[in-house]
């Protein structure tokens, strides 16, 4: 039989591969309360950060907003639009090399890095033309 731990957890997991654009941990929670009504925000919230420390997602920080979380953990960089605040994937090759030289130069052990670009967005920028 399932625990109620795990059920909650694959709730959190199916939500955020069903909201699929780097949802917030606030939007997340509010996709699993219109099923799950008695679900509380800090079990979600919980769940988001034992799933990211496993790498079943991968949490995205964004410097002044809240963090983001991702379905897809391979490595990959993010654009994030100045004026609505979304964040999307860039499709383009991910820069190889980067680790070692900051190894070579700092003397770090590196263990990865995210890249965010900042931008507008085409929505953003039809709405800005009216
Ligand atoms: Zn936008
Ligand atoms: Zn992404």
């Amino acid at each position: 039989m399932k625990s109620r731990n795990t059920i909650q957890r694959s709730l959190v997991l199916e939500a955020v591969n069903r909201l699929k654009c780097h949802a917030t941990a606030d939007q997340i929670y509010a996709e699993i309360a219109k099923d799950h009504p008695t679900i509380s925000k800090a079990t979600v919230y919980r769940n988001l950060a034992l799933l990211a420390n496993w790498g079943e997602i991968r949490r995205l920080e964004i410097p002044g907003g809240a963090d983001c979380f991702d379905h897809r953990c391979h490595d990959h960089c993010h654009v994030r639009c100045a004026k609505c605040g979304r964040v999307f994937d860039v499709d383009m090759e991910f820069v190889t090399g980067l680790e070692k030289g900051i190894h070579d130069s700092h003397g770090f052990f590196f263990t990865g890095y995210d890249i965010l670009f900042h931008g507008i967005c085409p929505d953003c920028q039809r709405s800005g033309q009216h």
